[in-house]
């Protein structure tokens, strides 16, 4: 029987064959990452490897991807391939409001300004905004920033107003706070105290009643009192496993510092830290002391997190930006593997944010690459005094969501000459 040709039929699957073929990807990447030192700690990871990105998001981490298996690669020769780097205590509710402090104020920074030429790419503001004016924190900055922003919202209704407002017992409400943050799951991470100067456990315990009700961590600038509050209840009592005490090597009036006039570490402090609390430094503009880091170190008390405490008071003196302050715990004695953790899996672990701070597949693509510069460095504390070192962290280049967002030499860019 003659077989009838079904030619619609063949003209249909020979333009679906056409479309197949050139709908094939070109490549099998879009960017990779070649001959750099990986440093991955959630993966433990430490070593000369190669990275490929697609859809924005890491693919893979392989010894020997082929240059060719992307449109673009970047040589990290010589350089530390690292997560993007996360910054667990800023302040970012930058406004244009008179006398707000820290809230809506030229006082708190726009993050993309400070963020990703530092390998930054999260940051958390901590207690910028309260519930009442976080909407106004959102579409002003979160919404608008290319870094990923994330908030501990202030136990505080107004935020970190100063003055006043941060001594109104009457506008911390733990249950407004609480419920604000279950609306704003993975972006209201934490909820913060700061600034309350009163011989008073009330505030302590409002704010950890917001972290009870919303189970999320809190985290405590604590002080400001004459006579000073014990802070071995603070450490041993109140905060839960997952807090996060910051300001740590600080010492200012009205708080117990970690060290005491004989050099000697509170033995409260290694226990705490033993018992799950996290250890943030906090650099800030008055709260980081060679007196209090360097005998702390010595006698085992390593932070968990390094954070900037990023304003307009801190990042022109001795704080600068977080490579300086991962710097000077370098040139202190930690390894780099340590302080690359402390700003990458610790910190996503400390704001209990699981899918940030590695280079597991999967992820997206937020990288920074490092530059490790040998030569005499001099380092300043909150007190204006100076310790020599050897070693200095560089941001070499910056990727948020696979993009290029800071490249200090330009290691993507095309020669122009070509
Ligand atoms: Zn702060």
């Amino acid at each position: 029987m003659n077989k009838i040709i079904d030619y619609p039929l063949v003209f249909l699957s020979l333009v679906f064959c056409f479309l197949s073929v050139q709908s094939q990807p070109k490549y099998k990447y879009d960017l990779i990452i070649k001959n750099g030192t990986v440093i991955d700690s959630k993966n433990e990871i430490y070593a000369f490897l190669d990275l490929a990105i697609r859809d924005q998001k890491i693919v893979a981490v392989e010894k020997n991807i082929s240059a060719t298996a992307a449109p673009k690669f970047i040589d990290a020769k010589g350089m530390y391939v690292c997560p993007g780097l996360i910054d667990i205590h800023s302040h970012n509710f930058h406004g244009t409001e008179a006398d707000q402090y820290l809230s809506n104020s030229f006082t708190a920074l726009p993050p993309d300004g400070f963020t990703f030429r530092n390998g930054i790419t999260t940051i958390v503001d901590v207690g910028g905004a309260g519930w009442r004016n976080f909407k106004t924190f959102k579409t002003q900055t979160i919404d608008r920033s290319k870094t990923r922003v994330l908030s501990f919202l202030n136990i505080v209704g107004n935020g970190m107003r100063g003055g006043v407002y941060e001594q109104d017992l009457s506008d911390m409400n733990p249950k407004l706070t609480a419920l604000l943050a279950k609306q704003y799951p993975g972006v209201i991470v934490g909820f913060k105290l700061a600034h309350y100067s009163g011989f008073d456990w009330t505030p302590t315990d409002r704010v950890i009643e917001a972290g009870n009700t919303a189970n999320l961590p809190v985290m405590i600038d604590f002080g400001g009192s004459q006579p000073e509050l014990s802070l071995e209840k603070l450490l041993l009592e109140k905060l839960r496993p997952g807090d996060i005490f910051t300001h740590t090597y600080a010492h200012v009036n009205g708080r117990i510092p970690i060290v005491d006039k004989n050099g000697k570490l509170g033995a409260f402090v290694l226990k705490a830290q033993q018992k799950g609390i996290i250890i943030d430094v906090g650099h800030g503009g008055g709260s980081f002391d060679f007196e209090q880091a360097v005998p702390a170190l010595a006698q085992g008390l390593k932070p968990n997190t390094i954070s900037t405490d990023l304003h307009t008071g801190s990042m022109n003196g001795g704080m600068k930006n977080i490579l300086n302050v991962m710097s000077k715990f370098l040139n202190l004695g930690l390894s780099l593997e340590e302080v690359v953790r402390a700003n990458t899996w610790s910190a996503a672990q400390a704001i209990r944010q699981y899918h940030l701070g590695s280079l597991s597949p999967g992820n997206e693509a937020d990288i920074c690459i490092l530059n490790l510069r040998n030569g005499n460095f001099g380092f300043v504390d909150t007190k204006g005094l100076k310790m020599s070192g050897t070693q200095k962290l560089e941001c070499e280049l910056t990727l948020r969501s696979g993009k290029v967002v800071f490249d200090l030499n330009g290691l993507a860019s095309e020669s122009w000459k070509k």
